[in-house]
């Protein structure tokens, strides 16, 4: 699991045992308490779900919610709503402002935490799924295996992280600041460059001689996963 999720609640106590959990089941998280932040942060990075308050100071979660999904680039953004109100005509209000799902508190941790997951296999299953495959190249989340056709790929932790990374959605292009922080963590700094040498490593191990490289270079933007490869018969 390598999801993000942006957590917004200005509860500190529920923004605190939301992260926790999340964290503890590999998300990448990040947090906010107020609905202003939201928009920067989301096109700083897609995150793949947002846990949404609806009582927020300032702009409520309903309008946050408005304003995402009246965007194209962030329409589809999957938006759990939490809140501390239970009847049927809320419930309903914030369904059909584009709530894809609607969570009462006082909730359960677990049960949260499943609903989020149910979300992402729907919309994207990738960043929940167990293994991930394209062409002949299959990477297996539980066991750390890379393999190619038949052959086993010795990659470091980095390089693994990476390739998960740009294997849950290809196509996307990263920058190198996204994949920094995506893969080596917000909190440490290395040098973009660093990107450069590891996606460098990562196509000799798994690229031998007539094989089809899956790591687009983008010039001027990144890195990619190549969403062709495996698909054509040229791959
Ligand atoms: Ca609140």
């Amino acid at each position: 699991m390598t999801a993000s999720i942006l957590i917004v609640e200005d509860e500190e106590p529920i923004q605190v045992l939301l992260s926790y959990n999340f964290e503890a089941e590999g998300f990448r998280v990040r947090c906010c308490a107020n609905g202003e932040d939201v928009p920067r942060l989301v096109a700083e990075e897609r995150p793949d779900v947002i846990l949404l308050d609806w009582m927020l100071p300032g702009i409520s979660g309903i309008e946050v919610c408005r304003l995402l999904r009246a965007k194209p680039e962030t329409r589809d953004i999957p938006i759990i709503m939490l809140t501390a109100r239970g009847e049927e005509a809320e419930r309903v209000r914030g369904l059909s402002t584009g709530a894809d799902d609607y969570i009462v508190k006082p909730f359960s941790v677990p049960e949260l935490m499943a609903r989020v997951r149910t979300i992402l296999r729907r919309v994207n299953p990738d960043s929940v799924a167990e293994i991930l495959r394209a062409g002949d190249i299959l990477l297996d989340r539980r066991t750390r295996r890379v393999t190619r056709s038949t052959r086993d790929i010795s990659l470091s932790p980095t390089e693994f992280r990476l390739l998960e990374h740009l294997m849950q959605n290809p196509g996307r292009v990263y920058s190198r600041a996204q994949l920094l922080d995506a893969v080596w963590g917000r909190d440490v700094y290395v040098d973009e460059r660093t990107v450069d040498v590891h996606v460098g490593r990562l196509r000799k191990s798994i690229t031998r001689s007539r094989e089809v490289d899956p790591i687009r270079t983008v010039r001027g933007m990144g890195y990619s996963f190549d969403e062709r490869f495996g698909r054509s018969s040229a791959a």
